[in-house]
């Protein structure tokens, strides 16, 4: 009998990253020995953007396809049960989830249910689920992410992503900055809960947002290099989620904040928006350098404060002392600093988040 210690890692085979790698999709398909049945799952507007062409691809090279639409603009487990029916009665070798995260996490979620391997397609690059084994899915008791599978492919194209509002790409850019509180916040449980850490995966996550901070002059609107190093940090961030097991690396005090933020206030700002500004106040409760991390937010063109995107200042003190109540096992910082009203209010003022 295997030991309780054995640590299995999921991760993608093969990560394409580059301008029109979408053409490289049938290749893929075939060294992975998927050559007679695949369904899309796509939303309407990437169904027109991305998912047709693939299909016609897959079909043109002998392939049985067929496309699963998901109309919700947010996933609920319901758009998950229907992505599994489609599922079990097309019985494809492989799922692909083709679209921003929602259609992702969607086929991310139904194929690891079925038990059908499944290819990763971005449209956008706005948050770090397209290479990681969890999915976000509204109406669950917890705002958290759940454990589905990780993809046995990631193919981004750059020239599809690029042609996404800037805004997106600056939201992606939040998230990845996010992992220097992030992984704060993992070791810190690590050190006081005695909570399972993984040095490796760590380190991972926190070199992707190095690698968005030394690479900040490439992010600009239409930049292929900024978009091209964004992918590369985010893949990442989905392979140390794969290898810790857990999204913790990648998910920690600033994210609770976005999460709090959500349920007070749903879609007023991007996921990776919200996270960023969390972790501008998180740093400076952990006592490192939150500058860095705002100039950084600067520089990709991401909010540093509630005014860039409307959020009042009230909803941000609520949203602060909230956060610690949403996923109560999670032990970040904010455990160790129990904001009051005066407190939250004044970190938020003191970093500039509100004035
Ligand atoms: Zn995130």
């Amino acid at each position: 009998m295997l030991s309780s210690n054995v640590h299995r890692m999921h991760l993608p085979r093969e990560v394409i990253v580059g301008d029109r790698s979408l053409e490289l999709i049938y290749e893929v398909c075939e060294n992975l020995g998927f050559n007679r049945k695949v369904l899309i799952i796509t939303g309407k507007i990437t169904n027109r953007i991305a998912a047709q062409k693939v299909g016609k691809m897959l079909y043109n090279e002998g392939l049985k396809v067929d496309c699963h639409i998901v109309s919700s603009h947010i996933p609920t487990l319901n758009d998950v049960l229907e992505a599994e029916e489609a599922i079990e009665k097309f019985k494809p070798q492989v799922v692909f989830g083709i679209g921003g995260g929602t259609k992702i996490d969607v086929a991310k979620l139904s194929s690891a249910h079925k038990c059908v391997p499944f290819i990763s397609v971005p449209t956008s690059a706005s948050h770090d689920g397209m290479a990681s084994p969890f999915a976000s899915i509204k109406g669950l008791e917890k705002p958290s992410s759940i454990k589905a599978h990780s993809p046995i492919a990631v193919i981004a194209d750059t020239s599809v992503i690029i042609n996404v509002p800037y805004r997106f790409i600056a939201s992606g850019c939040g998230d990845v900055i996010s992992k220097f509180v992030s992984t704060l916040d993992w070791k810190l449980a690590h050190e006081k809960k005695n909570e399972y850490y993984a040095k490796y995966a760590a380190s991972l996550a926190l070199m992707s947002a190095q690698h968005i901070v030394e690479n900040v002059n490439f992010f600009k609107p239409c930049s292929e290099e900024g978009v091209r190093v964004l992918l590369e940090a985010l893949v990442s961030c989905g392979v140390a989620m794969g290898i810790a097991g857990t999204s913790k690396p990648c998910s920690g005090s600033e994210h609770l904040f976005s999460h709090a933020l959500d349920l007070f206030s749903p879609n007023i700002a991007l996921h990776g928006e919200q996270c960023g500004l969390g972790s501008i106040m998180m740093a400076k409760l952990h006592g490192i350098e939150w500058e860095m991390i705002r100039d950084a937010l600067k520089k990709v063109g991401a909010p540093v404060t509630a005014r860039d995107i409307g959020i009042p200042a009230e909803l941000i003190v609520k949203a602060l002392l909230k956060a610690s109540t949403i996923l109560p096992e999670r032990y970040t910082i904010l455990n160790e600093k129990c904001l009051t009203r005066k407190t939250a209010y004044d970190l938020a003022k003191s970093t500039g988040v509100i004035d």
